[in-house]
């Protein structure tokens, strides 16, 4: 490619990585179309699962269901990305376990303050967030200021 023509090439638009989903996760995916936090439990001995898994690694059981989180929690631990730059990210940004009210963690980010002031034990509501079309993802934000 000539110097001329690099100059006229469309400008690559980074997107979000997309999650993969499998039968094993799509209720979870499903779940945030409808305005819902799904977080696997095990029929058979009620403990919760996340992130979704085939079977159950208390009791090995097969049978899966879920409960819906009422969306409140507090950071359990977090980290301040600032570099390597991974498009389409701005930095930095933050990257939180969130401990669920119902006991389960999962990875999420923290909106709405700099990451600078994300601390562990905030206490954190769920928020659905579009974040290009099509794709939703459970963020949190702080309840307290
Ligand atoms: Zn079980």
């Amino acid at each position: 490619m000539t110097a001329a023509a690099q100059e006229d090439a469309p400008v690559a638009q980074h997107r979000r990585p997309w999650p993969a989903t499998n039968e094993d996760t799509q209720f979870f995916w499903d779940g945030l179309a409808v305005g819902e936090l799904r977080i696997q439990q095990c029929n058979e001995c009620k403990v919760l699962i996340h992130p979704p898994r085939p079977h159950c690694a208390q009791c090995g059981s097969f049978d899966r269901g879920y409960l819906v989180s009422r969306g409140a929690g507090t950071v359990y631990s977090y980290v301040v990305f600032h570099h390597p730059l991974v498009a389409p990210f701005s930095e930095p940004y933050s990257v939180a376990v969130v401990e669920l009210a119902e006991g389960s963690r999962l990875v999420s980010q923290i909106i709405g303050i700099p990451p600078s002031d994300v601390r562990v034990g905030m206490s954190v509501a769920l928020e659905l967030v579009e974040v290009e079309p099509g794709l939703i993802l459970p963020l949190f934000r702080p309840t307290e200021s």
